[in-house]
């Protein structure tokens, strides 16, 4: 079946009122048969809904549908991407261990690994995205994850996926990639040997900007990665926790099965199934939107390339983009989504742009059906010296945008006559 089709309807079965809606179930616990269908429910004998910390059937839908989108085996939703993040990490690693992460990740990813899983005595090792060769220097025992991004926000790279997984596979350690601007609809990273994948469903995934909301995703077959590797004792040791539950030995998909029974469980970042909700509403459109944000970036980065006050363009699907071949080889049809950035000659220059566009929203957000410009110098970099900036591939004359869904010839024109204000 086609991603488009499965988008549609993959997960979900009518209930008793036949709503070709998926109904939003609010609601915290529910009834258990008797006390021995409650019993069978916590000892994993019969699956079935507890408390909605831990399953839901509004979410289990997001959760059914997305995995098959992303070609995967199981899902688990969370209340933000950065949730989703932490648990993915926080599944495979534990206090005195290492990962090893792209130094092209979005912000919060880097401060999360930098500074607050250090706090947890797990340390973040950096390797640049482009030099995956280099990773084998920074792996020893103690690694249980190396983290990057697919298409990397906001440098706007392109990871050379199947370099990365051959050297995490020769070492045994899980690869974790957070594919939250690539969307399933244009990467599908297990078919280039990915683990787990996580995501902000906060961006294209609810795609006009509605709600904050997470998912991770694991692969088909992850079982026999973590079945009897030392690195992953605890998959195959007793869970003290659960009753001595032995994550490997039950028929479930174990990486989703242990993040929700033990971290959705005692940590509780879980998702609203309102939110839930929206975000399926979402993923209905998925594949339409992300081809027409992709043509809409692709065409406004053809024009900007061409004006003579922008210096430099980068967008993955131009020819001149050094991550061109990259984006060919992962990327459907090599669409590269709607984020585009480009430098023009200073700081006021900059801000004169982004002042004078009146069709673009100065957010820092991306992914919305509603183009959004940021200039990150005066933003999200703020704290940095000219320097760092450089440094981080952030000059001050950047000008980052994520083009929505208006058309292209009114987000152009805008542009222009900000260019030439
Ligand atoms: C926004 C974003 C996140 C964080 O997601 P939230 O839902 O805001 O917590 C993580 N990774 C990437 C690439 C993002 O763009």
């Amino acid at each position: 079946m086609d991603l488009q089709t499965k988008a549609l309807h993959a997960g979900y079965t009518k209930d008793t009122q036949g709503t070709m809606a998926v109904p939003i179930y609010m609601t915290t616990a529910y009834e258990f048969r008797d006390v021995e269908h409650a019993a069978n429910l916590f000892a994993l004998k019969e699956l079935g809904n507890i408390y909605t910390r831990l399953n839901n059937p509004t979410t289990d839908v997001f959760e059914k549908r997305f995995a098959e989108l992303e070609g995967g085996e199981a899902a688990l939703a969370t209340s933000s991407g950065m949730s989703a993040i932490f648990y993915a990490i926080a599944n495979s690693a534990e206090a005195g261990d290492n990962i090893v992460c792209a130094k092209q990740l979005y912000g919060g990813s880097l401060t999360q690994t930098a500074h607050t899983l250090k706090r947890f005595g797990i340390e973040s090792r950096f390797f640049d995205v482009h030099k995956p060769e280099l990773i084998e220097t920074l792996i020893d025992d103690k690694t249980k994850v190396i983290f990057f991004e697919s298409l990397t926000n906001p440098s706007i790279d392109v990871a050379d996926i199947e370099a990365i997984t051959a050297i995490a596979d020769k070492h045994g350690i899980l690869t974790v990639v957070d594919n939250t601007v690539a969307t399933p609809v244009l990467c599908r990273p297990f078919e280039f040997g990915v683990d787990i994948t996580v995501h902000s469903a906060s961006k294209y995934t609810t795609g006009q900007g509605l709600s904050i909301g997470g998912i991770l995703v694991e692969r088909k077959g992850l079982i026999e990665k973590l079945k009897a590797n030392p690195r992953y004792a605890h998959f195959n040791e007793p869970d003290h926790s659960y009753h001595g539950l032995v994550y490997v030995d039950v028929p479930l998909p174990p990486f989703t099965l242990r993040a929700r029974l033990s971290l959705l469980r005692d940590l509780g970042a879980v998702v609203s199934p309102f939110n839930s909700w929206l975000f399926i509403q979402g993923i209905e459109t998925f594949a339409l939107r992300m081809r027409e944000h992709s043509k809409n970036a692709l065409e406004l980065a053809t024009f900007l390339e061409a004006h003579p006050k922008v210096k430099k363009v980068n967008y993955p699907g131009l020819k001149s983009n050094s991550n061109y071949e990259n984006a060919q080889k992962y990327f459907d049809g090599g669409a590269c989504s709607g984020l585009l950035s480009f430098e023009v000659a200073s700081l006021e220059e900059a801000t004169k742009i982004v002042n004078a566009t009146e069709l673009y929203s100065l957010v820092v957000n991306i992914g919305d059906s509603k183009s959004i410009i940021t200039h990150p110098a005066s933003t999200t970099h703020q704290q940095l010296s000219e320097e760092e900036l450089l440094a981080c591939g952030v000059p001050s004359g950047l000008i980052r945008i994520s083009c929505g869904l208006e058309s292209s010839k009114d987000l152009i024109d805008d542009i222009k006559q900000a260019l030439e204000a």
